[in-house]
Protein backbone atom coordinates (compact mmCIF):
# COMPACT_ATOMS: atom_id res chain seq x y z
CA UNK A 1 0.00 0.00 0.00
CA UNK A 2 1.68 3.42 -0.76
CA UNK A 3 2.06 6.36 1.96
CA UNK A 4 -0.83 8.39 0.56
CA UNK A 5 -3.31 5.32 0.65
CA UNK A 6 -2.26 4.52 4.00
CA UNK A 7 -2.26 7.91 5.27
CA UNK A 8 -6.07 8.15 3.78
CA UNK A 9 -7.00 4.89 5.44
CA UNK A 10 -6.15 6.85 9.16
CA UNK A 11 -7.80 9.61 7.93
CA UNK A 12 -10.87 7.98 7.46
CA UNK A 13 -10.28 6.10 10.69
CA UNK A 14 -10.25 8.59 12.54
CA UNK A 15 -13.33 10.33 10.92
CA UNK A 16 -15.44 7.15 11.38
CA UNK A 17 -14.55 7.27 15.01
CA UNK A 18 -15.16 11.09 15.31
CA UNK A 19 -18.73 10.75 13.72
CA UNK A 20 -19.76 7.17 15.70
CA UNK A 21 -18.41 8.99 19.13
CA UNK A 22 -20.64 12.26 18.09
CA UNK A 23 -23.65 10.56 16.97
CA UNK A 24 -23.47 8.55 20.04
CA UNK A 25 -23.21 11.37 22.15
CA UNK A 26 -26.10 13.26 20.73
CA UNK A 27 -28.40 10.08 20.85
CA UNK A 28 -27.19 9.55 25.27
CA UNK A 29 -28.15 13.55 25.86
CA UNK A 30 -31.07 13.59 23.91
CA UNK A 31 -31.73 10.63 26.38
CA UNK A 32 -33.18 13.06 29.47
CA UNK A 33 -34.58 15.72 27.08
CA UNK A 34 -38.32 13.57 27.28
CA UNK A 35 -38.70 9.78 25.91
CA UNK A 36 -40.08 10.76 22.39
CA UNK A 37 -37.51 12.97 21.96
CA UNK A 38 -35.31 9.92 22.21
CA UNK A 39 -33.18 9.61 19.59
CA UNK A 40 -30.19 7.08 18.44
CA UNK A 41 -28.57 8.43 14.97
CA UNK A 42 -25.41 6.68 15.25
CA UNK A 43 -26.75 3.42 13.54
CA UNK A 44 -28.48 4.95 10.35
CA UNK A 45 -25.56 7.05 9.81
CA UNK A 46 -23.16 4.00 9.68
CA UNK A 47 -24.83 1.92 7.67
CA UNK A 48 -25.83 4.53 5.65
CA UNK A 49 -22.07 5.55 5.18
CA UNK A 50 -20.68 2.21 4.54
CA UNK A 51 -23.56 1.26 2.28
CA UNK A 52 -22.77 4.61 0.35
CA UNK A 53 -18.79 4.21 -0.33
CA UNK A 54 -18.60 1.21 -0.63
CA UNK A 55 -14.52 0.93 -0.40
CA UNK A 56 -15.12 1.08 3.43
CA UNK A 57 -15.23 -1.83 5.12
CA UNK A 58 -11.34 -2.80 6.04
CA UNK A 59 -11.22 -4.34 9.76
CA UNK A 60 -9.61 -1.12 11.02
CA UNK A 61 -12.59 0.65 10.05
CA UNK A 62 -14.94 -1.89 11.51
CA UNK A 63 -12.86 -1.60 14.56
CA UNK A 64 -12.86 2.45 14.40
CA UNK A 65 -16.77 1.99 14.39
CA UNK A 66 -16.55 -0.27 17.39
CA UNK A 67 -14.49 2.13 19.38
CA UNK A 68 -16.80 4.70 18.75
CA UNK A 69 -19.67 2.88 20.01
CA UNK A 70 -18.08 2.00 23.44
CA UNK A 71 -15.94 4.80 23.85
CA UNK A 72 -19.24 6.97 23.82
CA UNK A 73 -20.81 4.65 26.52
CA UNK A 74 -17.88 4.60 28.67
CA UNK A 75 -17.50 8.52 29.41
CA UNK A 76 -20.55 8.80 30.09
CA UNK A 77 -20.72 6.55 32.87
CA UNK A 78 -21.76 2.91 31.48
CA UNK A 79 -20.36 0.50 32.90
CA UNK A 80 -17.99 -1.71 30.56
CA UNK A 81 -20.48 -4.93 30.50
CA UNK A 82 -23.49 -2.81 29.35
CA UNK A 83 -21.32 -1.12 26.76
CA UNK A 84 -20.22 -4.12 25.63
CA UNK A 85 -23.18 -5.87 25.32
CA UNK A 86 -25.50 -3.03 23.94
CA UNK A 87 -22.88 -2.28 21.77
CA UNK A 88 -23.09 -5.83 20.28
CA UNK A 89 -27.00 -5.42 19.70
CA UNK A 90 -25.79 -2.05 17.44
CA UNK A 91 -23.23 -3.78 15.56
CA UNK A 92 -25.05 -7.06 14.69
CA UNK A 93 -27.70 -4.64 13.22
CA UNK A 94 -25.10 -2.49 11.67
CA UNK A 95 -23.50 -5.41 9.94
CA UNK A 96 -26.47 -6.50 8.60
CA UNK A 97 -28.25 -3.34 7.33
CA UNK A 98 -24.56 -2.52 5.57
CA UNK A 99 -24.57 -6.00 3.60
CA UNK A 100 -29.05 -5.78 2.94
CA UNK A 101 -28.05 -1.97 1.84
CA UNK A 102 -25.05 -2.79 -0.43
CA UNK A 103 -27.56 -5.55 -2.20
CA UNK A 104 -29.66 -2.59 -3.57
CA UNK A 105 -28.13 -1.37 -7.38
CA UNK A 106 -26.37 2.21 -6.45
CA UNK A 107 -29.65 3.90 -8.55
CA UNK A 108 -32.24 2.23 -6.31
CA UNK A 109 -30.11 2.84 -3.14
CA UNK A 110 -29.90 6.47 -4.24
CA UNK A 111 -34.03 6.55 -4.49
CA UNK A 112 -33.28 7.26 -8.38
CA UNK A 113 -36.23 4.30 -8.81
CA UNK A 114 -40.03 4.52 -8.54
CA UNK A 115 -40.02 1.34 -5.94
CA UNK A 116 -36.74 2.66 -3.77
CA UNK A 117 -38.52 3.42 -1.25
CA UNK A 118 -40.35 0.91 0.13
CA UNK A 119 -37.24 -1.28 -0.71
CA UNK A 120 -35.02 1.51 1.52
CA UNK A 121 -37.58 0.36 4.21
CA UNK A 122 -37.91 -2.99 3.96
CA UNK A 123 -33.94 -3.10 3.94
CA UNK A 124 -34.01 -0.95 7.05
CA UNK A 125 -36.43 -3.38 9.03
CA UNK A 126 -33.29 -6.19 8.73
CA UNK A 127 -30.88 -4.28 10.85
CA UNK A 128 -33.72 -2.45 13.10
CA UNK A 129 -35.10 -5.96 13.89
CA UNK A 130 -31.87 -7.04 15.14
CA UNK A 131 -30.52 -4.30 17.00
CA UNK A 132 -33.86 -4.27 18.93
CA UNK A 133 -34.26 -7.60 19.81
CA UNK A 134 -30.43 -7.86 20.88
CA UNK A 135 -30.58 -5.01 22.33
CA UNK A 136 -34.08 -6.08 24.24
CA UNK A 137 -32.33 -8.90 25.52
CA UNK A 138 -29.30 -7.35 26.48
CA UNK A 139 -31.55 -4.41 28.64
CA UNK A 140 -33.08 -7.65 30.07
CA UNK A 141 -30.62 -9.43 31.39
CA UNK A 142 -28.82 -6.25 32.07
CA UNK A 143 -31.45 -3.45 34.04
CA UNK A 144 -34.44 -6.31 34.09
CA UNK A 145 -36.20 -4.34 31.60
CA UNK A 146 -39.74 -6.35 30.38
CA UNK A 147 -38.77 -8.05 26.78
CA UNK A 148 -41.21 -7.02 24.77
CA UNK A 149 -41.85 -3.66 25.99
CA UNK A 150 -38.40 -3.18 25.68
CA UNK A 151 -38.22 -4.52 21.96
CA UNK A 152 -41.27 -1.84 21.00
CA UNK A 153 -39.07 1.05 22.27
CA UNK A 154 -35.79 -0.10 20.46
CA UNK A 155 -37.85 -1.05 17.45
CA UNK A 156 -39.59 2.39 16.99
CA UNK A 157 -36.64 4.28 17.88
CA UNK A 158 -34.42 2.27 15.11
CA UNK A 159 -37.01 2.85 12.20
CA UNK A 160 -37.49 6.45 12.90
CA UNK A 161 -33.40 7.36 12.66
CA UNK A 162 -33.27 4.42 9.64
CA UNK A 163 -36.41 6.25 7.96
CA UNK A 164 -34.84 9.79 8.72
CA UNK A 165 -31.42 10.00 8.18
CA UNK A 166 -30.47 6.93 5.51
CA UNK A 167 -32.73 8.85 2.43
CA UNK A 168 -30.48 11.96 3.59
CA UNK A 169 -27.27 10.04 2.86
CA UNK A 170 -28.42 8.21 0.27
CA UNK A 171 -29.14 11.46 -1.83
CA UNK A 172 -26.29 13.59 -0.47
CA UNK A 173 -25.18 15.20 -3.72
CA UNK A 174 -21.93 14.12 -5.32
CA UNK A 175 -20.94 17.47 -5.65
CA UNK A 176 -22.24 19.64 -3.12
CA UNK A 177 -20.42 22.79 -3.16
CA UNK A 178 -21.36 22.93 -6.48
CA UNK A 179 -24.96 21.99 -5.87
CA UNK A 180 -25.22 24.22 -3.35
CA UNK A 181 -24.01 27.46 -5.61
CA UNK A 182 -26.30 26.32 -8.09
CA UNK A 183 -29.10 26.17 -5.04
CA UNK A 184 -28.35 29.84 -4.18
CA UNK A 185 -28.18 31.09 -7.25
CA UNK A 186 -31.64 29.75 -8.16
CA UNK A 187 -33.98 32.70 -7.80
CA UNK A 188 -37.08 30.92 -7.94
CA UNK A 189 -36.16 27.92 -5.13
CA UNK A 190 -37.59 31.37 -2.97
CA UNK A 191 -40.63 31.60 -4.68
CA UNK A 192 -41.10 27.76 -4.77
CA UNK A 193 -40.66 27.75 -1.34
CA UNK A 194 -42.77 30.46 -0.22
CA UNK A 195 -46.42 29.13 -0.68
CA UNK A 196 -45.78 24.99 0.50
CA UNK A 197 -43.98 26.75 3.86
CA UNK A 198 -46.59 28.89 4.05
CA UNK A 199 -49.52 26.02 4.12
CA UNK A 200 -46.85 23.86 6.54
CA UNK A 201 -46.51 26.57 9.20
CA UNK A 202 -50.62 27.09 9.00
CA UNK A 203 -50.70 23.16 9.45
CA UNK A 204 -48.44 22.99 12.18
CA UNK A 205 -50.62 25.90 13.88
CA UNK A 206 -53.64 24.14 12.98
CA UNK A 207 -52.19 21.11 15.01
CA UNK A 208 -50.88 23.21 18.08
CA UNK A 209 -55.21 24.80 18.09
CA UNK A 210 -56.88 21.25 17.42
CA UNK A 211 -54.22 19.30 19.12
CA UNK A 212 -54.52 15.42 20.04
CA UNK A 213 -53.36 12.54 18.70
CA UNK A 214 -54.33 13.06 14.56
CA UNK A 215 -52.17 16.69 14.96
CA UNK A 216 -48.89 15.43 14.14
CA UNK A 217 -50.80 14.23 10.64
CA UNK A 218 -51.88 17.77 9.79
CA UNK A 219 -48.83 19.19 7.72
CA UNK A 220 -49.39 16.37 5.18
CA UNK A 221 -50.44 18.35 2.44
CA UNK A 222 -47.48 20.36 3.03
CA UNK A 223 -45.37 18.02 3.07
CA UNK A 224 -46.56 16.51 -0.16
CA UNK A 225 -46.43 19.75 -1.55
CA UNK A 226 -42.95 20.24 -0.91
CA UNK A 227 -42.56 16.26 -1.89
CA UNK A 228 -43.39 17.60 -5.43
CA UNK A 229 -41.82 21.34 -5.84
CA UNK A 230 -38.39 20.51 -4.19
CA UNK A 231 -35.51 18.18 -5.28
CA UNK A 232 -35.11 15.03 -3.35
CA UNK A 233 -32.41 15.81 -1.19
CA UNK A 234 -33.91 19.14 0.04
CA UNK A 235 -36.50 16.80 0.79
CA UNK A 236 -34.71 14.80 2.96
CA UNK A 237 -33.77 17.59 4.91
CA UNK A 238 -37.50 18.83 5.43
CA UNK A 239 -38.78 15.98 6.87
CA UNK A 240 -35.77 15.20 9.30
CA UNK A 241 -36.22 18.73 10.25
CA UNK A 242 -40.07 17.86 10.10
CA UNK A 243 -39.06 14.51 12.57
CA UNK A 244 -37.19 16.60 15.11
CA UNK A 245 -39.53 19.53 15.55
CA UNK A 246 -42.62 17.16 15.56
CA UNK A 247 -40.90 15.47 18.74
CA UNK A 248 -39.80 18.62 20.51
CA UNK A 249 -43.49 20.05 19.93
CA UNK A 250 -44.96 16.84 21.74
CA UNK A 251 -42.18 16.43 24.36
CA UNK A 252 -42.62 20.03 25.31
CA UNK A 253 -46.00 20.25 25.52
CA UNK A 254 -46.65 22.96 22.38
CA UNK A 255 -48.95 19.97 21.42
CA UNK A 256 -51.49 18.61 23.21
CA UNK A 257 -51.59 15.41 22.82
CA UNK A 258 -54.19 14.02 25.33
CA UNK A 259 -53.01 10.98 25.72
CA UNK A 260 -50.97 9.56 28.73
CA UNK A 261 -46.71 10.37 27.38
CA UNK A 262 -46.39 8.79 30.39
CA UNK A 263 -47.25 5.33 29.05
CA UNK A 264 -44.43 3.68 27.04
CA UNK A 265 -46.70 2.08 24.41
CA UNK A 266 -48.30 5.95 23.84
CA UNK A 267 -44.39 6.66 22.90
CA UNK A 268 -44.13 3.46 20.64
CA UNK A 269 -47.37 4.17 18.42
CA UNK A 270 -46.65 8.52 18.39
CA UNK A 271 -43.13 7.54 16.79
CA UNK A 272 -43.88 4.83 14.17
CA UNK A 273 -47.23 6.86 13.36
CA UNK A 274 -44.33 10.07 12.47
CA UNK A 275 -41.81 7.16 10.73
CA UNK A 276 -44.87 6.16 8.63
CA UNK A 277 -46.04 9.16 7.99
CA UNK A 278 -42.79 10.70 6.52
CA UNK A 279 -42.47 7.32 4.13
CA UNK A 280 -45.16 8.82 2.26
CA UNK A 281 -43.75 12.27 1.10
CA UNK A 282 -40.64 10.55 0.81
CA UNK A 283 -41.92 7.53 -2.00
CA UNK A 284 -43.62 11.10 -3.66
CA UNK A 285 -40.12 12.70 -4.06
CA UNK A 286 -38.32 9.92 -4.89
CA UNK A 287 -40.99 8.76 -7.88
CA UNK A 288 -41.14 12.93 -8.57
CA UNK A 289 -37.66 13.12 -9.03
CA UNK A 290 -36.84 9.75 -10.76
CA UNK A 291 -39.51 10.91 -13.62
CA UNK A 292 -37.91 14.01 -13.62
CA UNK A 293 -34.61 12.46 -14.62
CA UNK A 294 -36.45 9.75 -16.80
CA UNK A 295 -37.76 13.04 -18.89
CA UNK A 296 -34.46 14.81 -19.59
CA UNK A 297 -33.14 11.54 -20.37
CA UNK A 298 -36.06 10.92 -23.23
CA UNK A 299 -36.18 14.55 -24.27
CA UNK A 300 -32.36 14.68 -24.96
CA UNK A 301 -32.73 11.02 -26.59
CA UNK A 302 -35.52 12.85 -28.85
CA UNK A 303 -33.18 15.64 -29.76
CA UNK A 304 -30.12 13.77 -30.55
CA UNK A 305 -29.15 11.31 -33.26
CA UNK A 306 -27.71 8.53 -31.44
CA UNK A 307 -25.20 7.16 -33.87
CA UNK A 308 -23.88 10.88 -34.70
CA UNK A 309 -24.84 13.10 -32.11
CA UNK A 310 -26.61 15.21 -34.35
CA UNK A 311 -29.78 17.15 -33.49
CA UNK A 312 -32.90 14.86 -34.44
CA UNK A 313 -35.02 16.49 -37.46
CA UNK A 314 -37.82 17.55 -35.33
CA UNK A 315 -35.02 19.01 -33.08
CA UNK A 316 -32.87 20.97 -36.12
CA UNK A 317 -36.49 22.41 -37.50
CA UNK A 318 -37.28 23.79 -34.18
CA UNK A 319 -33.99 25.69 -33.69
CA UNK A 320 -33.60 26.33 -36.90
CA UNK A 321 -37.14 27.84 -37.19
CA UNK A 322 -36.58 30.19 -33.76
CA UNK A 323 -32.94 31.40 -35.21
CA UNK A 324 -34.79 31.76 -38.69
CA UNK A 325 -37.27 34.11 -37.36
CA UNK A 326 -34.56 36.30 -35.95
CA UNK A 327 -31.32 36.59 -37.93
CA UNK A 328 -30.71 36.05 -42.20
CA UNK A 329 -29.34 32.63 -42.13
CA UNK A 330 -27.97 30.39 -44.38
CA UNK A 331 -29.30 26.63 -44.88
CA UNK A 332 -27.21 23.83 -46.35
CA UNK A 333 -28.80 20.47 -47.12
CA UNK A 334 -25.48 18.21 -46.86
CA UNK A 335 -25.93 14.41 -48.61
CA UNK A 336 -23.20 11.65 -48.58
CA UNK A 337 -22.36 10.56 -51.94
CA UNK A 338 -22.79 7.08 -53.24
CA UNK A 339 -23.49 5.81 -49.47
CA UNK A 340 -25.15 3.18 -50.51
CA UNK A 341 -22.31 1.95 -52.64
CA UNK A 342 -20.17 2.09 -49.46
CA UNK A 343 -22.59 0.02 -47.51
CA UNK A 344 -22.78 -2.69 -50.16
CA UNK A 345 -18.82 -2.32 -50.40
CA UNK A 346 -17.50 -2.45 -47.04
CA UNK A 347 -20.57 -3.36 -45.16
CA UNK A 348 -23.01 -1.52 -42.69
CA UNK A 349 -21.08 -1.55 -39.83
CA UNK A 350 -18.44 0.61 -41.98
CA UNK A 351 -21.04 3.22 -43.19
CA UNK A 352 -22.23 3.96 -39.60
CA UNK A 353 -18.57 4.91 -38.74
CA UNK A 354 -18.45 6.80 -41.80
CA UNK A 355 -21.45 8.92 -41.35
CA UNK A 356 -19.80 9.14 -37.19
CA UNK A 357 -16.32 10.40 -38.74
CA UNK A 358 -18.74 12.80 -41.52
CA UNK A 359 -20.90 14.12 -38.31
CA UNK A 360 -17.30 14.89 -36.60
CA UNK A 361 -16.27 16.53 -39.45
CA UNK A 362 -19.07 18.67 -39.81
CA UNK A 363 -18.76 19.73 -35.63
CA UNK A 364 -15.63 20.39 -36.40
CA UNK A 365 -16.00 23.18 -38.47
CA UNK A 366 -19.15 24.79 -36.37
CA UNK A 367 -19.30 27.76 -34.62
CA UNK A 368 -21.35 28.68 -31.84
CA UNK A 369 -25.18 29.49 -32.71
CA UNK A 370 -25.43 26.99 -35.60
CA UNK A 371 -27.10 23.77 -35.96
CA UNK A 372 -26.32 20.48 -37.16
CA UNK A 373 -29.38 17.62 -37.62
CA UNK A 374 -29.64 14.58 -39.25
CA UNK A 375 -32.91 15.21 -41.57
CA UNK A 376 -32.85 11.21 -42.72
CA UNK A 377 -30.43 8.24 -43.62
CA UNK A 378 -27.40 10.37 -45.18
CA UNK A 379 -28.56 13.62 -45.34
CA UNK A 380 -28.15 16.49 -42.92
CA UNK A 381 -29.05 19.74 -42.74
CA UNK A 382 -26.89 22.74 -41.37
CA UNK A 383 -28.59 26.34 -40.07
CA UNK A 384 -25.90 29.07 -40.01
CA UNK A 385 -27.54 32.40 -38.38
CA UNK A 386 -26.04 35.87 -39.69
CA UNK A 387 -24.02 34.26 -42.80
CA UNK A 388 -24.40 36.04 -45.86
CA UNK A 389 -24.33 33.45 -49.16
CA UNK A 390 -21.03 34.25 -50.14
CA UNK A 391 -19.53 33.55 -46.52
CA UNK A 392 -21.53 30.17 -46.23
CA UNK A 393 -20.16 29.23 -49.47
CA UNK A 394 -16.61 29.54 -48.72
CA UNK A 395 -17.59 27.50 -45.57
CA UNK A 396 -18.85 24.88 -47.45
CA UNK A 397 -16.16 24.75 -49.98
CA UNK A 398 -14.07 24.05 -46.90
CA UNK A 399 -16.37 21.64 -45.49
CA UNK A 400 -16.57 19.53 -48.65
CA UNK A 401 -13.07 19.62 -48.81
CA UNK A 402 -11.86 18.60 -45.58
CA UNK A 403 -14.57 15.91 -45.77
CA UNK A 404 -12.84 14.88 -49.49
CA UNK A 405 -9.77 14.40 -48.00
CA UNK A 406 -10.40 12.87 -44.74
CA UNK A 407 -10.03 8.76 -44.40
CA UNK A 408 -12.49 6.07 -42.33
CA UNK A 409 -10.55 3.48 -40.61
CA UNK A 410 -11.69 0.56 -39.22
CA UNK A 411 -9.95 -2.65 -38.52
CA UNK A 412 -11.77 -5.33 -40.57
CA UNK A 413 -11.69 -3.23 -43.74
CA UNK A 414 -9.28 -0.99 -45.82
CA UNK A 415 -9.83 2.57 -44.87
CA UNK A 416 -11.72 4.24 -47.53
CA UNK A 417 -12.65 7.92 -48.32
CA UNK A 418 -16.35 9.94 -48.85
CA UNK A 419 -17.01 12.67 -50.33
CA UNK A 420 -20.24 15.06 -50.00
CA UNK A 421 -22.27 17.06 -51.93
CA UNK A 422 -24.15 20.46 -50.87
CA UNK A 423 -27.28 22.75 -51.56
CA UNK A 424 -27.31 26.01 -50.05
CA UNK A 425 -29.84 28.65 -49.88
CA UNK A 426 -30.48 31.42 -47.73
CA UNK A 427 -33.63 32.68 -45.10
CA UNK A 428 -34.69 36.57 -44.58
CA UNK A 429 -36.40 37.26 -41.29
CA UNK A 430 -39.66 37.69 -42.26
CA UNK A 431 -39.04 37.05 -45.94
CA UNK A 432 -38.22 33.72 -46.92
CA UNK A 433 -39.23 30.71 -44.63
CA UNK A 434 -37.20 28.20 -43.25
CA UNK A 435 -39.04 25.27 -45.10
CA UNK A 436 -38.99 26.96 -48.60
CA UNK A 437 -34.82 27.88 -47.91
CA UNK A 438 -34.88 24.35 -47.11
CA UNK A 439 -36.59 23.01 -50.76
CA UNK A 440 -34.38 25.49 -52.81
CA UNK A 441 -31.54 23.96 -50.96
CA UNK A 442 -32.84 20.35 -51.65
CA UNK A 443 -33.00 21.34 -55.05
CA UNK A 444 -29.73 22.80 -55.51
CA UNK A 445 -28.25 19.55 -53.65
CA UNK A 446 -30.14 17.75 -56.41
CA UNK A 447 -28.23 20.06 -59.27
CA UNK A 448 -25.13 19.15 -57.44
CA UNK A 449 -25.57 15.69 -57.55
CA UNK A 450 -26.41 15.62 -60.70
CA UNK A 451 -23.24 17.63 -61.64
CA UNK A 452 -21.21 14.89 -61.01
CA UNK A 453 -21.12 15.04 -56.72
CA UNK A 454 -18.41 16.14 -54.37
CA UNK A 455 -19.85 19.93 -55.13
CA UNK A 456 -21.34 22.57 -53.37
CA UNK A 457 -24.30 24.27 -55.23
CA UNK A 458 -25.53 28.04 -54.14
CA UNK A 459 -28.46 29.91 -54.88
CA UNK A 460 -26.05 32.93 -56.15
CA UNK A 461 -23.23 32.30 -58.24
CA UNK A 462 -21.02 34.04 -55.55
CA UNK A 463 -18.95 36.87 -56.32
P1 LIG B 1 -26.30 9.67 -53.88
O1 LIG B 1 -24.89 10.00 -54.17
O2 LIG B 1 -27.17 9.95 -55.05
O3 LIG B 1 -26.78 10.32 -52.67
O4 LIG B 1 -26.34 8.12 -53.66
P2 LIG B 1 -26.50 7.32 -52.34
O5 LIG B 1 -26.09 5.94 -52.56
O6 LIG B 1 -25.80 8.05 -51.28
O7 LIG B 1 -28.05 7.48 -52.06
P3 LIG B 1 -29.17 6.41 -51.81
O8 LIG B 1 -30.36 7.22 -51.35
O9 LIG B 1 -29.37 5.54 -53.03
O10 LIG B 1 -28.65 5.51 -50.66
C1 LIG B 1 -28.57 5.93 -49.36
C2 LIG B 1 -28.16 4.75 -48.50
O11 LIG B 1 -27.89 5.13 -47.18
C3 LIG B 1 -29.26 3.71 -48.44
C4 LIG B 1 -29.36 3.35 -46.97
O12 LIG B 1 -29.32 1.96 -46.76
C5 LIG B 1 -28.14 3.99 -46.40
N1 LIG B 1 -28.35 4.41 -45.02
C6 LIG B 1 -29.31 5.21 -44.53
N2 LIG B 1 -29.17 5.37 -43.19
C7 LIG B 1 -28.07 4.63 -42.84
C8 LIG B 1 -27.41 4.40 -41.59
O13 LIG B 1 -27.79 4.90 -40.52
N3 LIG B 1 -26.32 3.59 -41.60
C9 LIG B 1 -25.86 3.03 -42.74
N4 LIG B 1 -24.78 2.26 -42.68
N5 LIG B 1 -26.48 3.23 -43.92
C10 LIG B 1 -27.56 4.02 -43.98
MG1 LIG C 1 -26.37 10.03 -50.72
MG1 LIG D 1 -29.79 10.68 -49.67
Amino acid sequence: MTSDASSERVVRIALLFSIVFGACLIGIFSRPVGLLAAFWPANAIVVGVFARYRKLGHPLEWIAVAAGFVAADLVTGSTISAALLLNAANLLGIVAGVVMLRDMSPQEFRLRRPNSVIKLAAAACVPALITSTCGALASNVLFGHALIASFAQWLSAEMTSYVAILPFIATFPHRWRRALRQHNSDRTSVRRLAAPTLTFGLCCLFGVVVGGPGAVFFPLPALLWFAISLPLFTNTIVLLLYLVLANVAIASGLVDMRVDLADARNIVSLRFALTLLILGPLAVSSISSSRLVLMRQLQKALATDSLTGALSRPEFLRRAGSVAAQARCAVLVLDVDRFKLINDTYGHAAGDAALRSFADAVRRALRDGDHFGRMGGEEFALILPNTRTREAFLFAERLREAISFMTVEMREVRAFGITVSIGLSSTEPGGNSLSDALQKADRLLYSAKKGGRNRVMSELVPA
